[in-house]
């Protein structure tokens, strides 16, 4: 919030006052100086009778004193002035006078300082107010109702989506440093992917799904892409994790449309998975990974390394194993493929769900901890009554 101060200019208001009662210090009678001439400052004739002396010295004759408007800061008479405001000044005082920085007029008893500028009390009430900081304005950068001074416009944050001032509160989502007013989070439409806040730039798929364009700068869109992913996560679950999956295993990169389809028509390992954006599919010796089409690049590994995890499970875990374990393992080796290649961001959603994958995964990593990275698929494949080699 910006300061206000209050300046006010005591001293010359009660030099005015001594004037006005006529004190008597300054007060003399001529014939107590008969013998030196008085002349008055004012009018500049010799002065016979009473006069006045102010405190700067100079000398004031009933004349002037009585016929010379007062100015309204020093009370003495004004022969040359200014007026402002039906109040007139003396030149001596508008010479020290400080000035508005809005509407230049002199100021006088009470003024402000707001955010380094002085104001005077008319531009105190009636120009308009930044939105941010409160300074009164000249100009202003009018934003939607929000009016703006520069240095604010210029520092404020902007919803991502409307692109408005955030002056009020707004929302941050997870792993993502964008801000959004709160029109914006509550009320537009999401994103498939990301499930933020869509922004006018984004895209519609033919299965129905919006993308923003955030998402769609990632998404995998090519076959070549899909192809990196998924070498990618075999060179990380065969080459490192020793993790051998059955050759033939097909990759199906199919819209959302499908996939939601398939695991309608499906009973039995997979179907309970939640996972919308993957399937693994096993039809006797046919095994088949499905994955959504344009995902992000970072999320479409964590969805291979998750469902081949389960084509590897296929082959050694019985079919009443808890879903703890597979859905668990499954997420663990998502998390470590997705640190290997620094996808960090991936990594820590992940981590953060609550659901049977979090708690699974956590369930995985509490093994981890007892016996060490390298022996987490050996103990989990015990625990679980594996039957063959990894
Ligand atoms: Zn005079
Ligand atoms: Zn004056
Ligand atoms: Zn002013
Ligand atoms: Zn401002
Ligand atoms: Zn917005
Ligand atoms: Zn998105
Ligand atoms: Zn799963």
């Amino acid at each position: 919030m910006p300061q206000f101060q209050l300046f006010s200019l005591l001293c010359v208001s009660l030099c005015l006052s001594y004037m006005v009662t006529g004190c008597h210090s300054f007060e003399r009678g001529s014939n107590e100086s008969e013998t030196t001439m008085v002349s008055c400052d004012f009018c500049h004739t010799t002065i016979h009778g009473k006069y006045f002396t102010a405190e700067d010295g100079r000398n004031v004759c009933l004349r002037c004193r009585n016929s010379l408007p007062a100015c309204k800061s020093c009370g003495l008479p004004v022969t040359k002035g200014i007026e402002q405001n039906g109040r007139v000044f003396c030149q001596e005082c508008i010479a020290k006078a400080e000035r508005c920085d809005f509407c230049a007029a002199y100021l006088f008893g009470e003024y402000y300082k707001i955010g380094g500028q002085l104001v005077c009390a008319g531009c105190k009430k009636n120009l308009p107010r930044c939105s941010r900081c409160n300074r009164p304005l000249q100009e202003y950068l009018l934003v939607a109702s929000y009016k703006l001074c520069f240095t604010c416009a210029h520092e404020v944050d902007h919803c991502a989506v409307c692109q408005l001032p955030l002056l009020e509160r707004y929302f941050e989502f997870p792993n993502d440093n964008r801000k959004f007013c709160k029109t914006c989070s509550s009320e537009r439409n999401r994103c498939d992917i990301c499930t933020l806040p869509l922004g006018t730039l984004h895209h519609r798929l033919r299965d129905g799904r919006t993308m923003c364009a955030q998402c769609m700068q990632q998404a995998v869109k090519t076959p070549a892409m899909a192809q990196k992913a998924l070498r990618q996560v075999f060179d990380y679950l065969e080459g490192k994790l020793t993790l051998h999956i059955r050759p033939g295993t097909q990759l199906q990169i199919v819209d959302a449309r499908t996939l939601a389809r398939l695991r309608q028509s499906i009973r039995g390992h997979g179907d309970q998975d939640r996972r919308a954006l993957g399937l693994f599919l096993r039809k006797g010796d046919k095994f088949d990974v499905y994955v959504e089409s344009f995902l992000p690049y970072s999320l479409c590994v964590a969805v291979l390394a998750h469902e081949y995890t389960h084509a590897w499970q296929a082959d050694r875990f019985p079919q009443n194993t808890s879903q703890l374990w597979v859905e668990g393992l499954a997420e663990w080796v998502a998390y470590e493929t997705l640190l290997h290649y620094g996808y960090d961001k991936q990594a820590s959603l992940i981590a953060r769900q609550q659901d049977v994958y979090g708690q699974g995964l956590r369930k995985v990593q509490a093994v981890e901890q007892k016996y060490g990275k390298s022996q987490v698929i050996a103990k989990v494949m015990e625990m679980v009554g594996a039957k063959g080699k990894r």
